[in-house]
Parts: structure tokens; C-alpha cells; sequence
């Protein structure tokens, strides 16, 4: 079992109050880590420390060619220690081993490509009306402040920290409570790379405490928060005060829309992961399947019995697919869904049950004969937990898609390639893919619509959050 402090200017070091909090390894219910709870006073201390580096300028007035490498440096820590992260992520957020790795290696890319764009990411000349040249400068913001969830610790930390260090930005992580560890691991790479202390700096806490603090602290000028739609309204208001820049990435419930003329086989195997990876856990998940009334039957029978045969179980062997739930109050909340669902009289066509082992554990659940309205069709389950339905026309696909509050991801599958964009361009979402499941490219922009969020992760277009435009006139007579 390991300990760790909070993370504040480049060192270890204890939470004021003394408060720790137990890690626990989802799949094994056992503790893994004791890791320090920050207060309120600890956040000031942070965002001191990283106002101080953000206006002497160590970082933000390096050449770019210095900021370049250490984020490319950065990337190849987490390449040199692949397997200790992928392992920490694993027992940290009960994930298969075989996705954390993927996730790790994601990590490396994000880094890279944000080392990348800074010399790409820059201000122009402006024709001017005025005797005079016009200029822009992109500048960086001040004290970033990266709130994260427990679905993918690392990974989402990597979409916020990159593009904000990369413009010359201090940035101040507050992980999730439960799922601290691998950000932690991230802070001690980044120092290790030759990030400045004090640069990126990480307080392990409570939301409603430490999370809580770093909105309101008058120093934090941009607060870029991942979670719950719920949380993310607070977020919102309270960055309010202070005029704080705000980018919100939040839930989802996203649609799969499945034509007749679909390749069945790489249909099924792709929404099988659509919708149970990270064990449903993901904001991204299609948990709302919609079929053409022709193929409908036969698209039951194939993804549930696919569902079926899902390896669920030891999150350290290669092989296992599906992972716990993040706790067991979490599987109480998916639980209490199916319960629901069983009860209003939807037809339960296959798991949904919890394995006779310890662990948060419960098998893919399918369900058929949902209404609309009712809370498997609306509500973000976030878990195992798939309603599939069947549809008409495009029309009634697209109203049916669209009739939710949430707006984030989603997928078509047909050979016509007239009729996938038809619907591409009728969806209320911020991301789709057509004969794919696939929904985060580091390339492109990332974020929803709707109750989905304000703003993109990913991409260029992520560095326009934290930026600001500075605009110069001078005067030639
Ligand atoms: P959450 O909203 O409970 O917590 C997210 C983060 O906010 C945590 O670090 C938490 O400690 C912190 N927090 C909680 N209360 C706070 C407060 N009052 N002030 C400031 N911070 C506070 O979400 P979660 O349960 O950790 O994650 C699951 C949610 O995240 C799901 O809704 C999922 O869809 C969403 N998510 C969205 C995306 C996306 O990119 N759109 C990606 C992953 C997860």
C-alpha cells in the first residue's frame, strides 16, 4: 500500500488539516493507497504557488522551443513507465488492464500533439481601416483550474493540462476523490520532465470542499471542469463571480442508430463497446440503441447474446473485458434503474446481475420495451446498462436520437452514404461517427451540445480556451 501528499510546487507534501482519504481497488474492494485530502487552505496554497510561477513568467516566457520539449519529454515519461501506469489506472479506476493501456498510451499521444501545436497556435496581422498595422497575440490566461472525473482519470487530465501548459498557463488538477493516483503520478513526470515547480500543482480532495475552493478562489481565471451535468451547473454559477472563463464537459446518453442495410457483423461488435466499455462508465457510451423495425429482432438476439458472452471479471487479466463499477454506492444507483426498469414492464433480455465475487461487479445488462420518456431512455445510468428500441422511418430515428436534453456523441450505421449525412446533419450531438463507435480523436474537437457542455477538449480548437486574444495597433504616421 502506498501514501501519497498533495502535489504543491513540484513536491509532496501533507494537507493542512492532516485529513487522508482510503483508496480503494474496485475490483477487489481492498485498499490500495492512503492519499491526503485538501482544504481550503491547501487550495490557496496552490493557487498561490501557481499565480507566483504564472506572473514571474518561468514558464509562460520560456522559448517555445523549451515549452515544446518538456511537453514532448512528458510523453516520453509516460512511455517509459507504460506498464507501472497502465497497472496504477487499472487498480485505481478498475479498468482491464488491456484498455488502461490504451488509455496510457493515449496520454503519451495527447502530450505530443499539444508539443506540437504550439509554434502552429498564434496571432495574425489584421487589415487596418486606421493608418496602422493591426496584430494579435494569443496569450495565456493565468491560473487554469482541471477538474476531473473518475471514468478516466489520466486521460481527461492529459485533454486539460497539454493545451494549458502549452500556451504558458499554470494549471491547478483536483482529481476525483476516489481515483487519484495516476494524476498524481502525472504531476511527479511533468517536474521530472522539466516542468517548472509550482507549474502544475495537484490537490486530492472532495468536491464539494476542494473542488469547491479552486471555483471561488479570486486567482483561478479558468476553470475547465469535466462531470456530472449536476455539478457542472454549480461549476457554471459559481465561476459566474469573477467573470471566470468556464468550459464544461458533461454527460451524455447518446444514441447508435442502426439501418437495415448496416454490416450487422461490425455493427454489433462495434455498439457492444459503445456501450458497456469502462463498464458503461463513459460519457460517450451509446446506451440507446435505435434499429429499423426490419432487422430489429435479429439485432436483439445477436448483441445480447454478444452481451452475454462478455468476459467480465479480473481486471489484471489480459483477456477480461469489463470492469466493476467505480463503488459500491454506484452500483446501488445502476442497480436501482434495472429495478425501476423491471418494474415499469420493460423486458429484461439478459444480466444485469452481480457475480458472485467481491468487487462492484454487474453483467451487461439488455433491455428492450422502454418508453421514450422513461429514465433508461433519458437519464445518463452510467453503467452496463443498454435500451434498444426500434424505429420506422430516418425521421422517427432522428426525432427519437434528438429527444434528450443531453446532446454529446453518437453513431450511424448504413452503406448509404447520402442518408448517413442526412442524419449526421439532423443531430442534435456534438460528435458522431458514421459505421464507427469511435467518438475521441485527439485531432479533432471533443464536447457536446445541449446539457452535454460549453466548449471542446481536443484539437486546436481546445487552445482557444486557454487563450486570450490580445490585440495591438501601431501607429505609422
Ligand atoms: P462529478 O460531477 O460528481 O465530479 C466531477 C469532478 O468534480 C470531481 O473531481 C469532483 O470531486 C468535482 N466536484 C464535485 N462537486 C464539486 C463542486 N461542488 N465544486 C467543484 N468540483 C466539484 O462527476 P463524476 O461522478 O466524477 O463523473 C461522472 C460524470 O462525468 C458523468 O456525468 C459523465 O458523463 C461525466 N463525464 C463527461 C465527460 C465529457 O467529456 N463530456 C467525460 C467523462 C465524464
Amino acid at each position: 500500500m502506498s501514501t501519497h501528499g498533495l502535489f504543491i510546487d513540484g513536491t509532496q507534501t501533507e494537507a493542512s488539516s492532516g485529513a487522508e482519504s482510503s483508496i480503494v481497488n474496485p475490483a477487489t474492494g481492498r485498499e490500495i493507497a492512503r492519499v491526503a485530502i485538501a482544504s481550503a487552505a491547501d487550495v490557496d496554497r496552490a493557487v498561490t504557488v501557481a499565480h507566483a510561477r504564472f506572473c514571474d513568467g518561468i514558464w509562460r516566457r520560456a522559448p517555445v522551443r523549451e515549452r515544446r520539449d518538456v511537453l514532448h519529454r512528458i510523453a516520453d515519461l509516460v512511455r517509459r513507465d507504460h506498464e507501472r501506469l497502465a497497472r496504477l489506472e487499472c487498480q485505481n479506476a478498475g479498468k482491464p488492464i488491456s484498455a488502461a493501456r490504451g488509455e496510457i498510451s493515449a496520454v503519451a499521444a495527447t502530450f505530443d500533439y499539444y508539443a506540437g501545436a504550439i509554434d502552429k497556435f498564434h496571432g495574425q496581422t489584421i487589415p487596418s481601416e486606421a493608418k496602422g498595422t493591426l496584430l494579435t497575440f494569443r496569450e495565456p490566461i493565468g491560473v487554469c483550474a482541471a477538474i476531473t472525473p473518475w471514468n478516466f482519470p489520466i486521460v481527461i487530465l492529459g485533454w486539460k493540462a497539454a493545451p494549458a501548459l502549452a500556451m504558458g498557463n499554470s494549471v491547478v488538477a483536483k482529481p476525483a476523490g476516489v481515483t487519484p493516483l495516476s494524476t498524481l503520478a502525472l504531476g511527479e513526470l511533468a517536474v521530472e520532465a522539466g516542468l517548472p515547480a509550482g507549474v502544475l500543482n495537484i490537490l486530492p480532495g472532495k468536491g464539494s470542499e476542494a473542488g469547491d475552493a479552486i471555483v471561488r478562489h479570486p486567482l483561478v481565471r479558468k476553470i475547465s471542469f469535466t462531470g456530472s451535468t449536476e455539478v457542472g451547473t454549480r461549476v457554471m454559477q459559481l465561476g459566474a463571480e469573477g467573470i471566470k472563463r468556464v468550459s464544461l464537459e458533461l454527460g451524455g446518453k447518446s444514441a447508435n442508430i442502426v439501418f437495415a442495410d448496416a454490416d450487422l457483423d461490425a455493427c454489433v461488435e462495434s455498439s457492444i463497446f459503445a456501450a458497456f466499455d469502462n463498464a458503461g462508465q463513459d460519457c460517450c457510451s451509446r446506451s440507446r440503441i435505435l434499429v429499423e423495425e426490419p432487422i430489429f429482432d435479429e439485432f436483439v438476439e445477436r448483441f445480447s447474446g454478444r452481451a452475454e458472452a462478455l468476459r467480465v471479471g479480473d481486471t489484471a487479466d489480459d483477456a477480461t473485458e469489463i470492469g466493476p463499477l467505480i463503488t459500491p454506492e454506484h452500483r446501488e444507483s445502476v442497480t436501482r434503474y434495472l429495478e425501476e426498469a423491471d418494474a415499469s414492464g420493460a423486458t429484461r433480455v439478459c444480466g444485469g446481475e452481480r457475480p458472485d465475487s467481491p468487487g462492484n461487479f454487474l453483467t451487461p445488462a439488455v433491455y428492450v420495451g422502454v418508453r421514450p420518456d422513461e429514465p433508461l431512455m433519458q437519464e445518463e445510468v452510467f453503467g452496463p446498462v443498454v435500451a434498444i428500441a426500434p424505429f420506422g422511418t430516418e425521421d422517427d430515428a432522428v426525432q427519437l436520437a434528438n429527444d434528450s436534453d443531453y446532446g454529446l456523441s453518437g453513431s450511424i450505421w448504413t452503406r448509404d452514404i447520402g442518408r448517413a449525412l442526412r442524419v449526421v446533419r439532423a443531430l442534435e450531438t456534438g460528435m458522431v461517427s458514421i459505421n464507427s463507435s469511435s467518438s475521441a480523436h485527439i485531432e479533432a474537437p471533443f464536447g457536446g451540445v445541449k446539457q452535454s457542455g460549453i466548449g471542446r477538449e481536443q484539437g486546436m480548437a481546445a487552445l482557444e480556451h486557454y487563450s486570450e486574444y490580445k490585440s495591438v495597433f501601431i501607429a505609422n504616421e
